[in-house]
């Protein structure tokens, strides 16, 4: 790969994303050549450290060992400014200590300020960026946002509407780092590169498509922020949202951010946004309960015993347009369920007729073909068809076309936020979301917590390592179809 010149400032530098995946995958870059001569880190935060320390611990984040001759060499690259990020006579010192690093490597005045901080200080930083000059440089000025973007639509709108007094809306990358999985850039390649797919892809021969977003887990030490986010918020409102638009869009004009940006956000502007009674029916919510040596989520460390926050979530979702009037989109998304994985399961309308399950021929009636998409941890594809079992007479039976990806490629695989830095120094904004995309994810999540604020849950309502509540397979049940994957 080409190599790119930035400088890059990271608040919270000493933060867990930052040491557990940022450094880690800048290292990547490095080894790659994408970064090599031309580019410099400065981390910061409140912490005081020296230069020295600061490359001992980004050394240990990269898990080689510490006389790693390329490791050591990228470190050196590494510098460290201690900096509240509310004291604004401070950015004269990161402004001097940027403009060094500048002339020393070479940086032609790119700038990445990566805010991997808590969100209520996005609006601050980025005002001091700009008022105290450290843009003021001849290259990019580009600034990345760590979700969540904020926890409603209005509290999203500040937060832009901060953001947009420094930087333009081409100058924002939000990350979503579902975006930066090779999977999830799949979707495009498999649906507008075979005409296969691409000229079933509607509601004339889909029955439904099912995003399921899984996690084994509970809440681990996140306990304090998930209590004040849940399901909803955490996963639907951004990964969801864009595997949903993604799966939904038209074929964009062309494979750029601009297009790409233009068809999902049409898409999100077709989605249903629901009144309070159709929030009821087609979504479902849920909180788990005790199970084998695991505490009830209200147990948990730092969660108030009163809690009636979601840790499962799933819905329907309906288009309104040419394409998809009529085939819904299920979405579910959980803590502590069976297993760890996502998944996308595209149903198909059965055959019209079906000419083998005449009573003589004690055929089991056709299946609908499925194509799934596994998004991890497994990688691949699997296609369900019928076709004809061997040996005497007519039977029919399912079958799998499955794809891997094998061992070697997954391993070269690039980790999303590797990706999504690389593009970043890019320029390319197709694998972050935009305001747009935001907003309209926001109005339509607002909607559902709006009527969930109201109603009191029957809370726990599942239990450990099930696929969610009742409720959850009553929504599709009642439409006369089935999760694919059930336990
Ligand atoms: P963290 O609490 O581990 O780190 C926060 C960092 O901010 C620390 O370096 C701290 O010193 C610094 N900081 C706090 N107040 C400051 C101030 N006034 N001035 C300067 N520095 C200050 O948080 P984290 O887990 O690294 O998360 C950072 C951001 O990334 C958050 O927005 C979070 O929501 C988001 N995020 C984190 C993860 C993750 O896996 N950790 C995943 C997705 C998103």
């Amino acid at each position: 790969a080409a190599e790119r010149t930035s400088l890059f400032i990271f608040f919270g530098g000493t933060g867990d994303l930052a040491y557990r995946k940022l450094y880690p995958s800048m290292f990547n870059l490095y080894k790659k050549g994408t970064l090599r001569e031309h580019f410099g880190v400065i981390g910061t935060s409140r912490e005081k450290l020296t230069d020295e320390q600061f490359q001992q611990n980004v050394l240990k984040s990269l898990g080689t060992a510490k006389t790693d001759k390329e490791a050591v060499k990228f470190v050196s690259h590494f510098g460290y400014e201690a900096h509240d990020v509310t004291d604004k006579a401070h950015y004269q010192v990161m402004k001097k200590r940027a403009d060094e690093m500048d002339k020393k490597f070479k940086l032609n005045g790119n700038r990445i300020f990566y805010l991997s901080l808590a969100p209520s200080f996005f609006g601050t930083v980025a005002g001091y960026l700009k008022s105290e000059g450290l843009t003021d440089t001849d290259g990019f000025d580009r600034v990345v946002i760590e979700k969540p973007f904020g926890r409603d639509f209005d509290s999203a709108q500040q937060l832009n509407e901060a953001l947009s007094k420094s930087f333009d809306e081409k100058q924002i990358f939000r990350i979503d780092h579902y975006l930066g999985k090779e999977m999830i850039q799949n979707i495009e390649a498999v649906r507008f590169g075979n005409t296969l797919v691409e000229s079933l892809w509607n509601n004339r021969y889909i029955d439904n498509i099912q995003v399921t977003l899984s996690e084994k887990l509970g809440v681990e030490e996140r306990a304090s922020y998930y209590d004040n986010s849940g399901a909803l918020r955490d996963m639907v409102q951004n990964h969801i949202m864009q595997i949903v638009s993604l799966l939904a869009m038209e074929q964009p004009v062309s494979f750029t951010d601009v297009d790409i940006r233009a068809e999902k956000v049409k898409a999100l502007r077709s989605l249903r946004v629901y009144n309070v009674a159709e929030a009821s029916t087609n979504f479902v919510r849920g909180q788990y309960g005790p199970g084998d040596n695991q505490r009830a989520y209200r147990d948990e460390d730092n969660v108030p015993h009163d809690s009636n926050n979601d840790t499962f979530v799933a819905g329907k979702l309906l288009f309104d347009n040419y394409r998809w009037s009529g085939t819904p989109f299920y979405i579910r998304t959980g803590k502590m369920l069976a297993d760890k994985f996502t998944r996308v399961d595209v149903v198909f309308k059965k055959p019209l007729i079906d000419i083998f399950s005449f009573p003589q021929n004690h055929n089991a009636p056709l299946e609908a073909n499925v194509l799934t998409m596994y998004i991890e941890p497994h990688a691949g594809f699997s296609l369900r068809l019928n076709a004809k079992t061997n040996g005497q007479g007519f039977q029919t039976k399912p079958i799998n076309l499955d794809y891997f990806v094998d061992a070697k490629d997954s391993k070269a695989t690039p980790e999303p936020y590797e990706r999504l830095i690389h593009d970043v120094m890019k320029g390319d904004g197709t694998n972050f979301s935009s305001w747009q995309e935001v907003s309209y994810a926001w109005r339509f999540v607002d909607q559902i917590r709006k009527v969930w604020d109201l109603q009191k849950p029957e809370f726990p309502n599942y239990t450990p390592g099930s696929m969610g509540p009742a409720a959850a397979d009553e929504l599709i049940t009642r439409d006369h179809r089935q999760w694919v994957y059930r336990l």
